[in-house]
């Protein structure tokens, strides 16, 4: 199977191939290429997602970006065996250039096409990287838009433990960075984590160069913004970890075959936030699987590797037709939960 995945949600047009020898779907994922294009300048210019800006910035790309995905991985549409896309949840007007561009695709060369939830690929892009993640396993999902603890039963069954009533992580941290009167372009969690790294870094050299005076008045107003960094970032990442350990508690109780963590999520991609939760796995004997920082954040591996697993199962929609028109009703799912929310009883029994 070679899988060509499309992720146009929120700001970030991505697209990628991942094959797979289909008789042993777990064992041989392969990454033939990805891309990335963002919308980082955009985000810096008006502070946060404007959807209409948005949705013109991954149209002037989205052909480009496919088209770099496939020359990457050196085929050609004819070489794909399907497309999965994003279908939700995301901005609408942004997941539209994604599915159309998918259909459009599709119809051409007669393949079939996999609508994707954006969350299950965040998490599920774990077992790509981890062979041995089998369900059911605990998951924590942090990003610019969610905070979600769930058990992962099985292949789209998903039970939610938690989530929050107010902003998700990665916007929280978005928005101290904006406070911060950080560079954007970078994106509000790396700017905040860098910028708090520099607290340890600061009492370190305090302490190697005891005595030497070296702050000047710019260096203090630096230093003041590096102490609100890192101590927001300490309390946030501390609200998770609580949370975390409390939801694993619980989910042992449902599933006591739980062996592994997946944090995943932009803010995975946060070194305190793996390290600090890397701890709350091994204090409750479990193993914590982290994917690497590219595949946290938005990507297209995750969506062509969910695709995968989807495709495996005969979970797909027929090729779409050759011609459909520009407006066509597409199956957009912008508002999509992941999974069901836990009710006592109800989620007990499978
Ligand atoms: P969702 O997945 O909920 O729809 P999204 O797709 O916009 O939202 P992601 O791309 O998964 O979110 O993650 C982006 C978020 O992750 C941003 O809020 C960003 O600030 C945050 N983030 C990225 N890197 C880091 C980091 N190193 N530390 C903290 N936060 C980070
Ligand atoms: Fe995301």
């Amino acid at each position: 199977l070679v899988v060509l995945g499309i992720e146009t949600s929120c700001d970030d047009t991505a697209a990628a191939v991942v094959s797979v020898i289909s008789a042993c779907v777990r064992s041989n994922g392969e990454i033939m290429s990805q891309v990335v294009s963002s919308q980082a300048d955009l985000l810096a210019q008006y502070g946060g997602v404007a959807p209409k800006m948005a949705e013109e910035a991954h149209s002037q790309v989205i052909d480009q970006v496919v088209q770099e995905a496939l020359d990457k991985a050196k085929i050609t549409e004819e070489d794909l065996s399907a497309v999965a896309v994003t279908i939700g949840p995301g901005l609408s007007l942004c997941l539209r250039v994604g599915v159309r561009k998918a259909r459009k695709l599709a119809g051409i060369y007669a393949l079939p096409i996999v609508g994707v939830h954006h969350m299950e690929a965040h998490a599920l892009v774990a077992r790509l990287v981890e062979r041995e993640l089998q369900f059911p396993f605990m998951a924590l999902l942090i990003s610019g838009g969610h905070n979600l603890l769930v058990l992962a039963r099985d292949l789209g069954h998903y039970i939610q433990l938690g989530t929050t009533i107010d902003d998700a992580i990665g916007e929280s941290y978005d928005k101290i960075a904006k406070w911060l009167g950080l560079d954007l372009r970078k994106s509000g969690g790396p700017a905040v984590e860098e910028l708090a790294r520099e607290v340890r870094l600061a009492i370190e050299s305090r302490n190697i160069d005891a005595g030497i005076p070296v702050s000047s008045a710019s260096d203090e107003d630096r230093r003041v913004r590096a102490d609100i960094a890192a101590s927001f970032q300490r309390v946030a990442v501390l609200h998770l970890e609580e949370k975390c350990e409390r939801a694993i508690e619980w989910a042992m109780k449902m599933e006591p075959s739980i062996k592994k963590l997946v944090v995943c999520g932009g803010v995975a991609s946060n070194q305190v936030v793996r390290a600090r939760l890397n701890q709350i796995a091994e204090k409750s004997g479990l193993k914590l699987v982290c994917p690497p920082p590219s595949l946290c954040t938005d990507n297209g591996v995750m969506i062509a590797w969910t695709g995968i697993e989807h495709f495996h199962m005969g979970r797909y929609d027929p090729p779409p037709p050759a011609c459909e028109p520009e407006d066509a009703m597409l199956d957009l799912r912008p508002r999509w939960p992941l999974g069901e929310e836990y009710a006592e009883g109800k989620s007990e029994a499978r």
